[in-house]
């Protein structure tokens, strides 16, 4: 994700670099101004090119699946860029609010006219205000998407505002970009992010985005295999087209609560049925068991996500590690397996839990792994103690490849990866994120 971030900025700096340097450059100030002014249009490109592609990563694109490895880490990548953006946004906001310093600092002497195109002219204060106005909104949402004890609740509806606000940034990036750039590759890569971006907004506002991969179906039966957990199992319409095991859909049992990402807890028996194993882990979640019946309608968008076992590499020895409700994709790698128990496929699951003898799961697993003689069940739990990276280091120490496939909380997956990393470079390490904010 850094390496992906890093390359559109450099993209971008190289092509105001460009423009910098070409004679057709407009800049006629001097100094400390020349330098302002610069400076005001590198933040504000980078800002309104990082917004554009936060905007297209929010359109759920598939195609991008396979380069960037998952819709999760899409949405990681549309969050960091969206992040990137409004630092860059508050870096233009500052160095614009310098006039009045270098005017102090150097006098007027050098000031620079800004060569906005003539078709701009006339609504060029209105791009101005338009513009500062938003970047005070994007900080308030910046700050509340940051803190994360601010309710997803409420801040999905405030978060469903940004194709507003992008739309009119990207007025004010036009009105406000110097006539020249538009002669120069800068403008063509701007025209392309903006074009890119604006689409993305009218998707998002029209609600379209998505669409296509949407079915309806009902909830066939209900399960409550622990207090806190409520498996759903749904049967869908003709339009869907299957899943891969590990994927996982957008979830609407209830039209005004909206979606949420759950993993398809089951294998792909051809018959439009998918179960779910939800745990109650938050406002909605907790409410789901008493919300529920047989015959509730259910919306399923999907499916999505490359947590897949058809990409595991077979001649990997196979680590599979999940903490807690992390546990959904392997049940149904565990399920699908059930078909083809001598796939080759040689695999040690580590399961995480906190209590192995109250663990709605333990016994399903048991009795999955007890007719997949290449694949061995570790439980670990506050009796036997954790999973460490050190103990997976030394177990596969004199093995050449090394595949590890981890679901569960992010903060146990840093630590593993970390340790691991330290111990052998040799392991590759797939995660599913289970958290879009
Ligand atoms: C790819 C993926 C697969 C998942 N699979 C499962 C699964 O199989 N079983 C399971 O129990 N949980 C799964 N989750 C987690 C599940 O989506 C959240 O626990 C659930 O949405 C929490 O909703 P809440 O309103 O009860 O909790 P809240 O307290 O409101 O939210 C807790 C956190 O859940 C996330 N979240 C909440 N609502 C949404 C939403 N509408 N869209 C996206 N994220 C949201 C946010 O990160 C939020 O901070 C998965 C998440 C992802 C991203």
């Amino acid at each position: 994700m850094k390496t992906i971030l890093a390359s559109f900025v450099a993209i971008v700096a190289l092509a105001w670099g460009v423009d910098m340097l070409s004679p057709a450059h407009l800049s006629t100030g001097s100094g400390l101004w020349a330098l302002r002014q610069e400076g005001l249009y590198l933040t504000g490109l980078l800002s309104i090119s990082l917004m554009s592609l936060a905007m297209v990563l929010a359109t759920r694109p598939v195609w991008l699946e396979r380069p960037f490895g998952g819709m999760d880490r899409i949405y990681r990548l549309h969050k960091w860029s969206g992040i990137l953006a409004v630092t860059f946004a508050a870096l233009h906001w500052l160095v614009e609010m310098s006039d009045d310093l270098l005017k102090a600092l150097v006098g007027r002497g050098g000031r620079i006219k800004e060569g906005t195109s003539a078709f701009a002219e006339p609504i060029r204060d209105l791009g101005e205000e338009l513009g500062e106005w938003a970047i005070y909104v994007l900080l308030g949402l910046l700050a509340l998407t940051l803190w994360k004890r601010f309710s997803y609740r409420l801040w999905r509806p405030l978060h469903r505002a940004m194709p507003v606000l992008y739309l009119v940034l990207a007025f004010h990036s036009v009105v406000l970009a110097p006539a020249d750039y538009w002669s120069q590759p800068i403008g063509l890569l701007l025209a392309l992010l903006l074009t890119a971006g604006s689409i993305a907004s009218v998707q998002s506002l029209t609600g379209r985005i998505g669409r296509k991969r949407r079915v309806t179906g009902s909830v066939v039966a209900l399960n409550n295999p622990g207090s806190d957990i409520i498996e759903v199992s749904c049967h869908l319409d003709g339009k869907w087209q299957g899943h891969r095991p590990g994927q996982f859909a957008f979830v609407t049992f209830d039209a005004a609560e909206g979606a949420h990402p759950f993993t398809i807890a089951s294998a792909d028996h051809g018959d439009r049925s998918v179960t779910f194993a939800i745990k109650a882990l938050g406002d909605y979640t907790r409410t789901l068991t008493g919300k529920l019946s047989v015959g509730s309608p259910v919306e399923v968008e999907g499916p999505y996500g490359r947590f897949d076992i058809s990409r595991v590499n077979k001649r990997a020895r196979q680590i599979w590690i999940a903490g807690g409700i992390g546990i959904t994709p392997f049940l149904a790698w565990l399920e699908t397996l059930q078909d083809e128990p001598a796939s080759g496929l040689c695999a040690d699951l580590h399961y995480s839990v906190r209590d192995a003898k109250t663990d709605p799961f333990v016994k399903r697993l048991q009795s999955l792994c007890a007719a997949l003689p290449d694949v061995r069940l570790h439980v670990h739990d506050r009796h036997n103690g954790p999973l460490t990276a050190e103990a997976l280091a030394k177990e596969q120490q004199d093995r050449k490849g090394v595949e590890v496939w981890f679901c569960g909380p992010r903060g146990y997956a840093d630590a593993l990866r970390e340790g691991l990393q330290a111990f052998s470079g040799r392991i590759r390490f797939h995660q599913e994120a289970f958290e879009m904010r």
